[in-house]
């Protein structure tokens, strides 16, 4: 396995407990699998993809949304722009709602602590606004009273999905790790500079040297791309970084995790520690970790505005990490065999969505290598596989 972000842990998860003996190299690089907003959202897998209007105001720096000009990114976004609504859309909602699934066998068979919260709301400006979400998203509509009474104020409207959840991502790492390593799942921490097919797969790891192996599984994340470009294949995937600011404060101050959808922010408080965790931003702006202090007041404001933040949170003290979404132009991930090759497996361009599709993407992973029938349907695997 190539990477032990969340793609990468899950995979190995469902492949060693079939029977195979999995071994997991990681550069070390930052994760978004922890720097994240840790919501496991199916629901909101297919409500917010490219229109116009975003577009452009990506390419003028407005809002949450940014692209360097000139860079990938831009043709990033005409491609997404171009595929708006079109290709993705049913393979991801399966992929996600057979995870929501497997992340309940999951907490009941290993038991892990990741500070689960059940029950999330998508909060709205504007009643109309939440009218038309709750078409696409199975939830109930509530109203502004009952927002406050979460702690939410500001907002004329919100859609409460109660089966979807919120929880610790460093934690769900860690923990995943843990149980890993119980099933005997070995970690180096290694940079694989290139992978060849011949009889076995062979990997080139920057420390360790030659290793081989049955199957090799790119969950690479945004750095995919480096390793398939020698075997003649682009994934088109590109970073997409986001920001992760975490407020320390005492007492509950929101009663449920929610998603500020007109800001592109999303909220919740530890239950453990009272850690308030805030993300949001979407930048195809490269690696760079450094953000200007403008951008980060912008995103306290909005959370300001709408939650009881005590004012003396000074900007010095709080912790901000950035995490690389590995994004397709669709949005879509891509999952199955590099083509014109038998051995080597690609799961990546998880985007938004990772932690919420993981599992079941494990499970596919898990499945391509048995050589066993997917529990996705036959259009979902297809719509995911590298050739499509
Ligand atoms: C701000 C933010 C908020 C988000 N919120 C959510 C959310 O609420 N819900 C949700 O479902 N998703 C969310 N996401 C998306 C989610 O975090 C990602 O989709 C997911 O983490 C991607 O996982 P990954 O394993 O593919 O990549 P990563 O976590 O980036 O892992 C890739 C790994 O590959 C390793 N690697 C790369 N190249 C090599 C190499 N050559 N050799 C060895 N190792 C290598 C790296 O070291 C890294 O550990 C969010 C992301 C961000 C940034």
């Amino acid at each position: 396995m190539v990477g032990g972000g969340i793609i990468g842990l899950f995979s190995a998860y469902y492949i060693v407990r079939r029977g195979f003996n999995v071994l997991v190299v990681d550069a070390g690089h930052v994760k978004a699998s922890r720097f994240n907003a840790g919501f496991i959202v199916p629901s909101f897998a297919l409500t917010t993809r490219f229109t116009l209007l975003d577009a452009i105001k990506a390419l003028l720096g407005l809002g949450p949304v940014r692209v360097s000009i000139p860079g990938p990114g831009l043709s990033w976004l005409f491609n997404a722009y171009r595929s708006v609504s079109t290709t993705g859309l049913s393979a991801v909602r399966e992929l996600g709602y057979r995870s929501l699934e497997l992340y309940e066998e999951l907490f009941s068979r290993e038991h892990l602590d990741v500070d689960a919260t059940r029950g999330v709301i998508a909060l709205f400006l504007r009643r109309e606004d939440a009218e038309a979400f709750s078409k696409s998203v199975r939830g109930d509509l509530i109203d502004s009273r009952e927002l406050e009474s979460y702690g939410y104020r500001g907002f004329e409207a919100g859609i409460f999905v109660r089966e979807e959840l919120a929880l610790d991502p460093e934690k769900l790492h860690d923990s995943m790790i843990r149980a890993l390593e119980d099933y005997g799942v070995r970690f180096i921490n290694d940079r694989v500079l290139r992978i060849q097919e011949e009889e076995r797969v062979k990997l080139s790891l920057a420390k360790t040297g030659v290793i081989e192996a049955d199957y090799s599984i790119l969950a690479s994340g945004s750095w995919t791309r480096d390793l398939t470009a020698p075997l003649g294949y682009n994934p088109r995937v590109e970073p997409a970084r986001g920001l992760v600011v975490k407020i320390p404060v005492r007492g509950d101050i929101i009663g449920k995790p929610g998603l500020m959808e007109d800001y592109g922010v999303a909220v919740q408080q530890h239950k453990s520690t009272g850690i308030l965790r805030i993300t949001g931003f979407f930048e195809l702006l490269g690696y760079s970790g450094n953000w200007s202090r403008s951008r980060v007041e912008w995103l306290l404001d909005k959370v300001r505005r709408h939650l009881a933040i005590p004012r003396e949170v000074r900007f010095e003290e709080l912790e901000l990490t950035t995490g690389f979404r590995p994004c397709t132009p669709t949005m879509t991930p891509v999952i199955g065999h590099i083509p014109g090759t038998m051995k080597i497996i690609v799961a990546t361009g998880h985007c938004r969505l990772g932690l919420t599709l993981a599992p079941a993407t494990g499970e596919l992973v898990a499945d391509i290598i048995e050589g066993s029938k997917p529990k996705l349907s036959w259009e979902a695997v297809k719509e995911l596989a590298p050739r499509r």
